[in-house]
């Protein structure tokens, strides 16, 4: 496979004005002659079916939810980053992109990630002027607030519901297109199987959750925005649908898988309760902005916390990390909470927790501001552990929260198929191997309003499509696949239900190919899931049929396909012999117990071939502005 990332030359700040310089347009009059298929109908999809269709193209978007609002962007809490330097300490665009390299441990594509800052800045202008309530300074300024990885507060958000009010922005700019006849809407729809014909990407077959139908669409351009797939480890604060069978059978059909392994633990969620929990969820990055996370010092000290005097506390990321304090990205703050918990200092029943206490930050600034700036995250809380954060400290504990791989996308965010497309946490692309709070929606973003509308109309402008509809072979072949597989599904009739082979995998990819990873842990985790995923095609039982709303269906098809990535991702993980990011391998750490990246041996992308037996691709990294160095935030 060749693999071209087409990053433009020339200075990172002029690239991307040069890329849409030399971009052919399409003439506005030919545009509704052209048709594209956007998959999903989150933050990216949504802001890129309305862009594409504003600009006059014909779209088809389609969604598994009954509405497109119901995307799982609507969980999003945090906020969004924006270099717009509002607070005046020292944010730039530069500042962004440097964070953003050195927060993703050296693992992204710097001239994308320089893109990302600069694009930044244009989204919060785009949604203001949709009307997206962010949070806003008594004079009326935008308010920003930290999050993770940062020294400077460029985060916009609008309580703890950013997401919420950010698709609802999206959401209308697509309603409108439909009202236009510019957006045919395709709710409650899966796409199975993604159609080539003679290399280019043409179209896909999907599946009517409501009546079984299964159905062909055939399209100039397919842009998959389909999320994360967070889910391959069973509990995680994804929604519960959130799945990858869109990119997985892309994969299937050409496109290779950008750095599978490379997945977010965000270490403030609530933790695990018991056995027959199906989710988990996430308490925001910005409550450590206010919240200081602390364990006794004492192994076993299981004293009530307020019966624990201050010397007898481990305020252990204010004490190892003094710079950067509560406020370390995610992987290191998820590691330092498992590292003070092995230690015997976890707190709670399971003793599997730390706690993020506000008890300074009420008596700094009063119970009312705390409650103005995360009031509906405390009653979130309050509600699922029936105990009062603004009394007792919170305990969390880190959980799967976002995965940085997805399919390879060139600077065009193009897959390696010809014509397919990939955008948000569907791609790979801008994090490398580290999110940092609050960029994912900045992504999401840029990639569907200001990247996709230009680099896929140019593809459009300078590849002709020939003349065909969905009596092609190609479709009938791949319907003919989808069929099979569902039919087959439901005829193995065994013993065991979906989730609880779901939950088996999810288990042995925590453990083994979770916060922290070792050869020997993810070879065994290779044969295990063999094992399993064998068990499953020969026990699983699924009820109903195919011609009705079948919701164990849905989740049979795509458990087959989380068995399938699952053993991908331990290879990759497998395979990558240095830590970076959230890919922690125990055999590579600083003295200190950092993560030890091997810049000679592993600066690369993984891009990852289907074949028999997966073919690994290599995309270098050049670094020529921010240089890798051993990432510090003491
Ligand atoms: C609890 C939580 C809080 C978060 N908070 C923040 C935050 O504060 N700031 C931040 O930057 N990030 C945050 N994130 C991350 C961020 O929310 C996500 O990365 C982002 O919203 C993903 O957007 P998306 O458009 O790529 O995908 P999604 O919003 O997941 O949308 C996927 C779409 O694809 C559709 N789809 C999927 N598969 C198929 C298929 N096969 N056929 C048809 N349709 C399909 C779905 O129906 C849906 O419409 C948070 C994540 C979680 C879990």
């Amino acid at each position: 496979m060749q693999l071209d990332s087409r990053v433009p030359t020339g200075p990172i700040e002029h690239r991307w004005d040069q890329a849409k310089f030399e971009m052919k347009p399409v003439n506005p009059a030919n545009k509704r002659k052209h048709s594209i298929i956007m998959v999903g109908s989150g933050l990216a999809g949504a802001s890129g079916a309305a862009s594409l269709a504003e600009l006059g193209y014909n779209v088809k978007c389609f969604c598994f939810q009954d509405s497109p609002r119901r995307a799982h962007s609507i969980a999003a809490q945090g906020g969004i980053n924006a270099a717009k330097n509002y607070q005046n300490d020292g944010d730039s665009v530069y500042r962004l992109f440097y964070d953003t390299v050195k927060g993703g441990d050296f693992r992204a594509r710097e001239s994308n990630v320089y893109r990302l800052a600069q694009i930044s800045v244009n989204i919060i202008d785009q949604c203001v002027a949709q009307g997206v309530p962010f949070a806003r300074e008594y004079a009326g300024v935008l308010s920003n607030r930290s999050f993770g990885g940062a020294q400077v507060s460029r985060t916009f958000y609008a309580r703890g519901q950013t997401g919420q009010q950010l698709l609802l922005g999206a959401y209308q700019a697509l309603e409108s297109q439909i009202d236009a006849g510019r957006v045919s809407m395709f709710p409650r729809t899966e796409m199975l199987d993604l159609v080539v014909i003679d290399g280019r990407a043409r179209g896909i077959v999907t599946r009517n959750l409501v009546t079984g139908a299964i159905e062909s669409h055939v399209a100039d351009a397919v842009i998959l925005s389909t999320g994360g797939y967070g889910n391959v480890y069973y509990l995680s604060t994804n929604a519960k649908g959130s799945n990858a069978t869109a990119i997985w059978r892309a994969y299937k059909r050409g496109a290779a898988f950008g750095n599978p392994c490379f997945t977010q633990i965000h270490p403030t969620c609530i933790p695990v309760s018991g056995d027959y929990q199906s989710k988990l969820t996430l308490m925001s990055e910005s409550l450590r902005n206010d919240g200081r996370v602390w364990v006794p010092k004492q192994k076993g000290d299981n004293r009530r916390p307020d019966q624990i005097p201050e010397p007898e506390r481990d305020y252990y990321l204010e004490r190892r990390y003094p710079s950067f304090g509560n406020l370390v990205p995610r992987d290191v703050a998820s590691r330092n909470a498992k590292s003070v918990c092995d230690e015997g200092r976890g707190v709670g029943d399971t003793c599997l927790a730390v706690y993020l206490d506000f008890a300074d930050a009420i008596q700094r600034l009063g119970a009312s501001t705390i409650r103005e700036r995360y009031g509906n995250l405390f009653d979130m809380y309050e509600r699922i552990t029936g105990e009062d954060p603004y009394k007792i400290p919170m305990r969390i504990y880190p959980a799967i929260h976002y995965t940085m791989g997805g399919l390879w996308v060139d600077y065009y965010l193009m897959t390696t198929v010809p014509g397919l497309y990939a955008a948000g946490e569907a791609n790979f692309s801008d994090h490398g191997a580290n999110r940092l709070g609050a960029s994912a929606l900045m992504q999401g973003l840029s990639d569907g309003y200001f990247i996709l509308p230009y680099t896929v109309g140019d593809f459009i402008a300078k590849n002709k499509a020939d003349q065909l509809d969905t009596s092609h072979p190609a479709f009938r072949e791949a319907e003919t696949a989808v069929h099979e597989m569902t039919s087959r599904l439901l005829s193995i009739q065994g013993k065991r239900t979906v989730d609880s082979f779901h939950r088996e995998l999810g288990k042995i990819m925590w453990d083994q190919c979770g916060m922290s990873r070792t050869a020997a842990g993810l070879d065994q985790a290779i044969v295990k899931i063999r094992e399993l995923r064998e068990q499953y095609w020969q026990d699983v039982k699924v009820l109903g049929t195919g011609e009705e709303l079948n919701q164990s269906l849905e989740k049979a098809g795509r458990v087959a396909d989380f068995f399938e990535l699952a053993e991908l991702m331990c290879l990759d993980a497998r395979e990558r012999n240095e830590s970076c990011g959230g890919h922690f391998r125990e055999e590579y750490q600083t003295p200190d117990g950092e993560a030890q990246r091997d810049d000679e041996h592993f600066s690369y992308a993984a891009a990852w071939e289907y074949q028999k037996q997966p073919v690994l691709n290599k995309e270098p990294l050049e670094f020529e502005y921010v240089h890798p160095s051993q990432r510090s935030y003491k």
